[in-house]
């Protein structure tokens, strides 16, 4: 019940807010649909009156057309209001995955990490699918709901007001087809654990059968019988689990159907004596008939609609757990100015989410304001984690991370993020213009300067369009596709024109050569100017010019210094890997 009320209350009011229409218009498709029975439940017994009765032509020719009038003007709006309503069905499709789209770009970035997360993302979009009908499926029940419950107040006053005894049957059948349908789906349910198992079965054997890659092995080791004789097997269990289904659920359907027989006999014959006793009218008498027929329709109706609903909602309920996702991160209120800063990592350890391996132990720090830092290690060492931890993608377990003096937990979020203009490793390119890529929705920005200062210059003189070249052909014939080098250095000018006061560099050019990285690193240092830096590499390409060199090695910073010093500590790491790599960087 909690889970239908959240899902409708949150798929509702999203709706609501962007299209009031669609609701306008199921409200009043509801009503014609409810009103449309009630026409006939009313005029026809006038009409029967009026033959036995009177035979007032002209009251029967008006009777007639209020009838076959009302019914099909019902019908008419009926099917314009079901036309424009269907109408809806894409958008609100998109509206949804939009907000779900949305939902995940806002998300903590942790939690794009997590494998429960991205298994509830996944749901979230399933559940909003074909599954539940999304919001168009559920509401269409919902008003269904509504509208059978409106239709059987209707029936049940009719009857009451002419034969109460009737209702009593009714009441009587209502309670104790309950209990049946109650029995049918606790079987139902049992059915379903039984063949779920099964049908995965069937899921294996079935598509491996089919699947040619198992073409060779099927041969040469005569598996066609075992699979066969395994098909068959599962063919039968699954046979004798519906033969279980349709035999235990037996006794109750039959039950339920002789009940209603019972039912209707009453009450047709209850009626019949009414009318023969002329307590009724021979009118009255078939308006009974027709809301005792009407009553049956709108109960299943409404029994059909609860079950689908709760079916439908419990689908749609992933979304709302979704969209509910908790922050993983606190947020600070504290604003902070773009200027250089002194950061300072303070007895930092870290592990990752539901891991118990310390990534980073005990990390101690301090960079001054437009320092620039090269950090090395090996792969794995944690060099990559320490600059998430930096840039607040995670917060460590233990100890603190400050800039200039105060927690960074307790920056404003958005302002702290406006402080780093990193370049990943993964970075990755959009299908937008460059210009696009380079300055986002800053429109007729001035990316000339940055773009020669890349190394871009050629590039962007050979298009036609010039920055406004659309990367990739997703969504433009035209569009170009830059080669991984390109790709790079139009990375390298977003950061650039973010013009944040801390850049970094984590190995966005691992595939390149060692000459090559060296290059780039070279110059993106001479265009970074008096902002701090953070250079990150397995390789050595960035330390001769950096401040500062970082070691890293199982989490710690093994070793700090500049160049000079490092390279002098004999057996040490840096002095090693300098060795190692020598061949590339002695001239
Ligand atoms: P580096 O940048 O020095 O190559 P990383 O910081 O990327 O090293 O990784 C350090 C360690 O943390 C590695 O052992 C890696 O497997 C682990 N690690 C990295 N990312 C995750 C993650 N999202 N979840 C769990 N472990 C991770």
């Amino acid at each position: 019940m909690h889970k239908i009320a959240s899902v409708i209350k949150v798929l509702f009011r999203t709706t609501a807010k962007k299209y009031p229409m669609f609701f306008v218009l199921k409200i009043l498709r509801m009503i014609v649909t409810t009103v449309m029975p009630f026409i006939a439940l009313f005029v026809s017994p006038l009409i029967v009156d009026e033959i036995v009765g009177e035979r007032n032509l002209q009251r029967l020719i008006v009777l007639t057309v209020i009838l076959v009038g009302g019914e099909a003007l019902c019908q008419i709006l009926n099917d314009m209001l079901t036309n424009f309503i269907n109408r809806y069905s894409t958008r609100l499709d998109n509206l949804f995955s939009l907000e779900i789209g949305k939902h995940v770009m806002e998300l903590d970035f942790q939690l794009t990490e997590d494998k429960e997360a991205l298994e509830q993302i996944e749901k979230a979009r399933t559940g909003m699918e074909w599954y539940s009908g999304g919001v168009h499926g559920i509401s269409d029940q919902f008003f269904n709901f509504i509208g059978n419950l409106l239709k059987a107040v209707g029936y049940i006053t009719v009857i009451v007001l002419n034969a109460p005894l009737i209702l009593l049957a009714i009441v009587v059948y209502a309670a104790v087809n309950a209990m049946f349908v109650g029995k049918l789906n606790k079987i139902s349910i049992e059915a379903f654990g039984k063949l779920s198992k099964v049908n995965r079965l069937f899921g294996y054997f079935g598509w491996n059968i089919v699947d040619p890659r198992y073409g060779k092995d099927i041969r040469l080791y005569g598996a066609q019988s075992m699979m066969v004789n395994a098909w068959k097997e599962n063919t039968r269990k699954s046979n004798d689990h519906w033969k279980w289904q349709g035999d235990s659920g037996l006794k109750y359907e039959v039950s339920g159907a002789l009940l209603g027989l019972a039912r209707s006999i009453f009450a047709y014959t209850y009626s019949a004596i009414l009318a023969i006793r002329k307590l009724i009218s021979i009118g009255t008498f078939t308006q009974l008939i027709s809301a005792e027929v009407g009553l049956n329709g709108a109960i299943g109706g409404m029994i059909n609609s609860v079950t689908e609903l709760v079916k439908r909602c419990n689908y749609a309920y992933e979304y709302v757990i979704f969209m509910d996702y908790p922050e993983a991160l606190s947020k600070g209120t504290r604003s902070v100015e773009k200027k250089p800063h002194e950061i300072e990592f303070k007895h930092v350890s870290f592990s990752y989410p539901k891991t118990d391996r310390k990534v980073l132990d005990d990390v101690n720090i301090k960079i001054t304001p437009g320092e620039h830092l090269s950090i090395v290690g090996l792969n794995g060492a944690g060099k990559t984690t320490f600059i998430k931890l930096l840039c607040r993608l995670y917060d460590p377990t233990e100890g603190e991370i400050l800039m200039d003096g105060v927690n960074i937990k307790e920056y404003d979020y958005g302002q702290y993020m406006e402080q780093f203009a990193p370049v990943f490793q993964d970075f990755k390119l959009f299908a937008f213009s460059i210009a696009e890529n380079i300055a986002f929705e800053k429109k007729n920005a001035d990316i000339k300067g940055i773009t020669d200062r890349v190394g871009l210059h050629d590039f962007v003189e050979k298009l036609e369009k010039g920055t406004d070249t659309n990367i990739f052909k997703f969504f433009d014939e035209e569009g170009v596709e830059p080669s991984g080098g390109e790709q790079q250095k139009i990375a390298i000018a977003r950061a650039l024109y973010k013009d944040s006061p801390v850049v970094i560099l984590d190995e966005p050019t691992a595939a390149l050569d060692p000459i090559a990285e060296y290059d780039i690193y070279k110059q993106f240092n001479s265009l970074v100017g008096g902002k701090s830096a953070f250079y990150i590499s397995h390789r050595l390409s960035s330390c001769q010019f950096c401040d500062h060199i970082a070691v890293f090695s199982e989490g710690h910073i093994a070793e700090y210094g500049t160049h000079g010093e490092l390279s002098n500590i004999p057996d040490g790491i840096y002095a090693e890997m300098f060795e190692a790599q020598a061949q590339y960087y002695r001239d």
